[in-house]
């Protein structure tokens, strides 16, 4: 549902370019749920924003649903985006005038639909926030944005979600409940999950997970345990120093 092909980005930095992403490939197939993991800088926020058509690319190719993203008009790649495609970054687009419901329905009024109140409520129970429908995003913690933020793409149910640190900001179990929803969508008919995690346990939740360094993908591992997570990381955090 999701591939890169040898994907360069550079940022141009005063005068100069630089180049972060140096040829990455990788696929995120039906029903599936990916980890992206790797030291601090190593790219991964980049890389995520760069398949998920948020970033253009500098060269190399993604395709999402099997539709050539580098290819599609900013309009197409628009529609795309807002039917099939959930972003669960932190405090990502939320309207800070508009109450949790309200930006949870948000999608919903842009396409003119009636936003489902059950389903609207529903997500907002899951990750907590049951007691919170009428807070507005000044007032809420990192944690809680972010919960708001996801609790929007649940309500979407859309067939790919990109997550960047989507437990970070959370208490355990908070944390726990959002990554048990994120496995159950990525399991489903039609459905995958990409989430770039610094937590180990988050990993091992994963089909497979991915390993980045210095803008390469260096390793990977199917269903690791936490253990072998942390080692992999280890690893590579150890031949960085
Ligand atoms: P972290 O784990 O800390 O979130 P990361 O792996 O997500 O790190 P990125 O955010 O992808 O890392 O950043 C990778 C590198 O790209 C960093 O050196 C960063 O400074 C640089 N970078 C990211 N975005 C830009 C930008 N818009 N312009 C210039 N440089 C950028
Ligand atoms: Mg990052």
């Amino acid at each position: 549902l999701v591939t890169a092909d040898d994907v360069h980005k550079s940022f141009s930095v005063g005068k100069r370019k630089v180049e972060i992403l140096h040829g990455v490939s990788f696929q995120v197939r039906e029903s599936e749920m990916v980890a992206v993991m790797g030291p601090s800088g190593s790219g991964k926020s980049t890389l995520l924003y760069c398949v998920a058509g948020l970033e253009s690319v500098t060269s190399g190719r993604t395709t999402m649903l099997g539709r050539d993203v580098t290819q599609l008009s900013k309009a197409d790649l628009a529609k795309l985006r807002r039917r099939e495609v959930g972003f669960v970054f932190q405090s990502y687009n939320l309207i800070p005038t508009l109450t949790a419901t309200q930006n949870v329905e948000l999608p919903y009024r842009l396409r003119r639909e009636q936003p489902p109140a059950d389903l609207v409520r529903e997500a907002l129970q899951k990750v907590g926030l049951g007691e919170r429908l009428g807070a507005r995003p000044p007032s809420m913690s990192g944690g809680e944005q972010q919960r708001v933020a996801l609790a929007r793409v649940l309500a979407q149910r859309p067939q790919i979600i990109f997550a960047d640190e989507p437990t970070g900001a959370l208490d355990t179990r908070t944390g726990d409940v959002v990554l048990e929803e994120l496995t159950t969508i990525a399991h489903s008919p039609g459905q995958c999950v990409l989430v770039v995690t610094h937590d180990p346990k988050v990993a091992a939740a994963c089909d497979r997970v991915l390993f980045m360094r210095d803008g390469l993908l260096v390793h990977e591992l199917a269903r690791p345990s936490v253990t072998e997570v942390a080692s992999s990381l280890a690893e590579l955090s150890g031949s960085d120093a």
